[in-house]
């Protein structure tokens, strides 16, 4: 007999002996196996399928050892991952490695064999017990009448449509109308998988949900250690799994029985598309079609609807439910413009802040209303510059340019991570003798050991005559703010102060019981936070968003403003929204100010359709990479024009991404915009059959090829 392996390497997967020694009395299917793998490495991999065909031509291995009495991988996960494989065009082995918690996930390293883990025995009550225990938990919040009647709605699309849309403005109370579904759910023995973004499944929503559901609920967070997510995992493959499931993007894979809804809150949140690495998949997207595995309904809720899901809602694909008052009518926070150019001519501005952001934040702080400010760049400034002759410090390894962190007196590389100390000189200008620094392109400084000492003048301060701070990012904001408002106290949220999750949870704890004023952050303060005593929310810059050249940029920069501006006026405080632009007078921000986002869906749809891009068309982005920048050149033209012979005209490039080096490799892309009724089938059939081409060039040794379908 023969088993066809995934192993945790990039293919789909390989062929071995089944040695009659190991005597397999069961379906291998799904179980755990270590077999050889080249001249001397051993991996564990998992079964895929059994069969009798006796491969030609190669020299078949036999499986070294049996690791599980049972499949721990069941039929519908094989089809869901099968799904992800193909749809995402990526092989089958990496969506093994994303769909396996740690202590499953196969490894090159023999000695995990030992770590076959137990079953944990300990079940949950079956479905009539689940029903019964129920009754005795605290009964719901009742609804408002306008959540009754959405309630009422959502339920009546769905005995008709798979998929619905919950629109509902910031505070309209969703959480309250997802937990008096997922009750209807629990009391019917179905299971549900209730979604959110990394970054919003705080403490806050685990423990109100935990109130309501009890140890019916399991929580299934990439930060969680392996140990917590194997638990999960094996326990969603025993007869008695939780009934709810709270997790993020990865617990799409988890194993299902008896799925009957599945719920993606935030559902416009571009973090549910994975990035890196393979498989980049859409968690909402991939929800969607576990839920139609299971002939379980939908529900994507949200204040800002993706383009994508809004139009299919539109096109009455979808079941549309809107929630247009907040909850108790608490009044959606006023927006007021600050024209930051009208300003700055009149040299009105304190760094970032215009004169009427001053005078609202000093009202608020006066009144003992807390402040929430948002930029969408952290460190202190976008990059340093001699005021010499204008060097500017890169990164040797990608083609960006370094930020400066004031408070840890470095340079670092927002993509590889590359750190350095401040230089005192700039090396371009400043002979080479003055200097520790050698080559003024590269910046590539000698390892800290080497001449810059840690009692380096340098280190700790900064050479403010030699070099001018282009750009503000959240650091410096907070250093404008202790000349501004000394007496207020502020926190920081951003990748460089809330790394961890604790870190994370602790400032929102210290701000939601008033620790601070202010609350300074990135992107990261967007995500559904509930903080009572905001009066104030101050947008500094709305410009960078919007001058992303990106054909989202718009569709972003409203959700991410309209995000932002629901954290204002939550509870009895109403909420004031200082939005700061150059542009005031643009459609965008009105529409933003207005929060009309049917004329902004409306007058952005029709540029998609003029220009042809989702969701008019479906994008597929085919990267390739290469340390060798004029190889990587030929090989890309070369796939380019193999793309163009078999798809003409829909394939754009190659060219150069923005960041056309990362980590010392450069990168091209090739865009392809495929007609959305195009049979998928053989557009990845194509795709597969040049990328082989190309892959078998002799020249093309350690290119790296992989694809984005429907990037974000
Ligand atoms: P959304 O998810 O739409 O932004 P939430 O569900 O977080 O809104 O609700 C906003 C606030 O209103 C929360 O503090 C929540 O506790 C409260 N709330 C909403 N609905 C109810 C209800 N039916 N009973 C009691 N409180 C509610
Ligand atoms: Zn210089
Ligand atoms: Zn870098």
């Amino acid at each position: 007999m023969f088993a066809d392996i995934l192993l945790p390497i990039p293919f789909d997967s390989f062929t071995y002996l089944v040695p009659t020694t190991l005597q397999p009395t069961r379906d291998l299917r799904g179980c755990r196996v270590v077999v050889p793998f080249g001249k001397n490495k051993i991996y564990t991999g998992i079964v895929l399928r059994t069969h009798n065909q006796q491969p030609q031509g190669i020299e078949v291995k036999e499986i070294l050892e049996i690791l599980d009495e049972q499949p721990i991988v069941n039929e519908q996960q094989f089809t869901f991952w099968q799904w992800i494989a193909h749809y995402y065009l990526c092989p089958l082995g990496d969506v093994m490695k994303a769909a396996l918690p740690g202590a499953l996930k196969p490894k090159d390293d023999k000695a995990l064999r030992a770590t076959t883990p137990k079953r944990t025995s300990k079940g949950s009550p079956c479905s009539d017990a689940v029903a019964a225990s129920l009754l005795s938990l605290p009964p719901l919040s009742p609804l408002s009448s306008p959540q009754q009647t959405a309630l009422i709605q959502i339920q009546s699309s769905f005995s008709q449509k798979d998929i619905t849309l919950l629109h509902g403005v910031t505070s309209s109370g969703k959480t309250e109308i997802y937990t008096h579904l997922i009750h209807n759910y629990l009391q019917q023995g179905k299971q549900v998988l209730y979604l959110l973004p990394e970054i919003a499944l705080t403490t806050q929503i685990t423990e109100r949900l935990r109130r309501i559901f009890g140890d019916t609920m399991g929580v299934y967070h990439s930060k969680f250690s392996d140990r917590q997510r194997l638990d999960v995992y094996l326990r969603q493959a025993s007869p008695h799994p939780y009934q709810l499931i709270l997790g993020v993007r990865s617990s799409v894979f988890l194993p299902f029985q008896n799925l009957g809804l599945v719920i993606v809150d935030e559902e416009h949140e571009q973090s549910y598309k994975q990035q890196e690495p393979a498989p980049r998949y859409n968690a909402r997207n991939a929800a969607i079609m576990l839920a139609h595995q299971f002939g379980a309904k939908t529900l994507l809720g949200t204040a800002t609807p993706s383009f994508e899901v809004y139009h299919l809602a539109h096109k009455h694909r979808y079941g549309y439910v809107q929630l247009t008052q907040r909850y108790r009518d608490m009044q959606l926070p006023t927006i007021e413009i600050v024209d930051t150019k009208e300003a700055k001519r009149k040299r009105l501005m304190k760094g970032l802040f215009s004169p009427r952001l001053i005078e609202a934040m000093r009202t608020a702080l006066d009144h003992h209303e807390q402040i929430i400010l948002f930029q969408n760049r952290r460190g202190f400034a976008r990059f340093i510059e001699c005021r010499q002759c204008g060097w500017v410090p890169h990164c040797p390894h990608c083609d960006v340019t370094l930020t400066l962190h004031k408070k840890t007196s470095t340079l670092t590389c927002h993509y590889c991570g590359y750190t350095a100390p401040i230089p005192t000189h700039c090396p371009a200008c400043t002979p080479p003798s003055q200097t520790s620094l050698s080559s003024p392109q590269s910046f590539s400084l000698p390892s800290p050991k080497a001449s810059l000492s840690s009692s380096h003048p340098a280190l700790g301060g900064f050479p403010a005559q030699t070099f001018s701070e282009v750009g503000t990012g959240t650091e410096r904001i907070e250093a404008q703010i202790a000349t501004l408002f000394p007496q207020a106290t502020t926190l920081r949220m951003d990748l460089d102060t809330a790394r961890t999750r604790s870190q994370y949870e602790r400032i929102i704890s210290d701000f939601s019981t008033h620790q601070a004023d202010i609350l300074i952050g990135t992107q990261m303060v967007t995500k559904g936070l509930d903080f009572d005593n905001v009066s104030v929310v101050g947008i500094l810059d709305a410009d960078t968003m919007l001058n992303l050249p990106d054909f989202r940029s718009y569709e972003r920069t409203f959700q991410t403003l309209s995000q932002v501006a629901g954290r204002a006026g939550r509870n009895k405080t109403p909420g004031l929204v200082i939005l700061q632009t150059r542009s005031a007078d643009s459609d965008i921000i009105h529409q933003i100010t207005q929060g009309d986002y049917w004329q902004m869906f409306y007058t952005q749809m029709q540029e998609r359709q003029l220009f042809q891009y989702p969701p008019f068309c479906r994008l597929i982005y085919v990267y390739l990479r290469h340390r060798d920048d004029r190889l990587l050149d030929h090989l890309a033209s070369d796939m380019g024009d193999r793309l163009r012979a078999v798809f003409g005209d829909r394939v754009l490039g190659p060219d150069r991404p923005p960041i056309a080096r990362i980590q010392s490799l450069y990168i091209r892309k090739l865009m392809l915009k495929i007609e959305l009724n195009a049979p998928i089938d053989r557009v990845r059939q194509a795709l597969t059959t040049i990328q082989q081409q190309i892959l078998s060039l002799p020249v093309a040794k350690n290119l790296n090829i992989y694809y984005d379908v429907d990037p974000l």
